[in-house]
């Protein structure tokens, strides 16, 4: 049991430039889809990313920092890879998750809560492509899945500003 949730604990979410005290904000929405998506499909989740501090330049591209800056992105990969795209897709049905972008090649998920239009991606060569029905069935992720966003599907609270830890 983590001290935020079944599997997570805040440990996981810190910044790990190596040179902060390893800080850490993160968002309890995504914790809760996190641990949604450990339940269902059974996998446990690598965090590869989530919150950055002033020293980390991201090389994601767009505007992608500014949520892991701000605890409401995270990257992350499964145990076993080949769950990824069908991960992918479940999340597509969660109306929180408003950024979603997937990295066949660095095999992992970028998911974030923006506040603008929601979005959809495949990183491709250090870039960002629109995810096209071409690139969907070239990787596995069939047809466009629409999320309710008039709905909400996770209770949790968000944003939880954890204070670091000395
Ligand atoms: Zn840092
Ligand atoms: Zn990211």
């Amino acid at each position: 049991m983590g001290n935020l949730s079944e599997h997570f604990d805040s440990n996981m979410f810190v910044c790990n430039c190596g040179q902060c005290r390893q800080e850490v904000k993160i968002s309890l929405t995504l914790v809760g889809v996190l641990e949604d998506v450990w339940v269902k499909f059974n996998q446990p989740l690598a965090i590869k990313r989530a919150f950055v501090c002033d020293n980390i330049e991201l090389e994601e591209p767009g505007p992608k920092r500014n949520y892991h800056g701000i605890g409401k992105a995270v990257d992350f990969g499964a145990a076993e890879e080949k769950f990824l795209p069908e991960i992918f897709r479940y999340l597509e049905t969660f109306p929180e998750i408003t950024g979603l972008g997937y990295d066949p090649d660095r095999k992992y998920i970028h998911i974030d809560l923006r506040e603008k239009e929601p979005s959809k991606w495949l990183y491709q060569h250090g870039g960002e492509k629109e995810l096209t029905p071409e690139l969907r069935a070239r990787y596995g992720l069939g047809a466009d899945v629409t999320a309710d966003r008039g709905k909400k599907s996770v209770s949790l609270d968000m944003p939880l500003e954890i204070p670091s830890v000395a």
